[in-house]
């Protein structure tokens, strides 16, 4: 069995990719090496980003490594927060301020209701500093700008996915799982992955 090492700080990201990846993935975190220095994230799309923490971190340390980039792409703000997701108000992965941010922003375009959105998962798998392959899932949806629900991160509160009445967050995990654009990035990396650990 291969060694797949998850680029991500994100522990949200960690539990999540773990609970969809079929078991038997060997999995190892960024937490199981000695500390990284945190990878500047300059691309200006999801697949860049994913393929920048992808390489650098397979390059530092050898090996497969995986990386998701992801956020939320509301059409009123032309596609906004976008690559921004993460530090949207500013400070890298503070939830609360970035879901504040958002409910202004759109509060004040009433005419655009409702708030069509779409979250985007890159996901890319890259060996010793080579990007391998990248796979991407979208969860279409709409924002809504009341928070709703305890579980979950980042705007999961606020969107409400397509066909649905519950916010993302008022999903336990397996459904979120079972319906998220980073499971259907995941399922896609799955297959591949598999055929790779085949031919090691
Ligand atoms: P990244 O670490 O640069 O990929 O940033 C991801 C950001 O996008 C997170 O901090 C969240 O704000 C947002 N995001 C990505 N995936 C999700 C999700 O599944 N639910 C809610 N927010 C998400």
């Amino acid at each position: 069995m291969t060694d797949l090492v998850l680029a991500t700080k994100n522990s949200h990201k960690v539990h999540e990719i773990a609970a969809i990846l079929p078991p038997g993935c060997r999995l190892r975190t960024l937490a199981d090496f000695p500390p990284m220095e945190d990878i500047p994230e300059t691309g200006r799309s999801f697949a860049e980003n994913a393929a920048i923490k992808a390489k650098a971190v397979s390059a530092k340390l050898g090996g497969w490594a995986l990386a998701d980039d992801s956020g939320l792409c509301v059409e009123a703000l032309s596609g906004m927060p976008g690559v921004l997701s993460a530090r949207y108000a500013g400070v890298h992965g503070d939830d609360v301020s970035n879901n504040s941010k958002l409910m202004h922003e759109l509060r004040v375009l009433p005419a655009l209701a409702p708030y069509r959105a779409r979250f985007v998962c890159s996901i890319c798998l890259a060996r010793e500093g080579e990007v391998r392959e990248t796979f991407e899932g979208c969860l279409e949806g709409e924002i809504i700008l009341s928070p709703r629900g305890v579980y979950g991160f980042g705007y999961d509160p606020l969107f409400v996915p397509k066909g649905y009445t519950r916010t993302l967050a008022e999903m336990r995990a397996e459904e979120k799982n079972s319906l998220s654009h980073r499971a259907r990035a995941l399922r896609q990396f799955a297959v591949v992955w598999q055929k790779i650990c085949r031919e090691e």
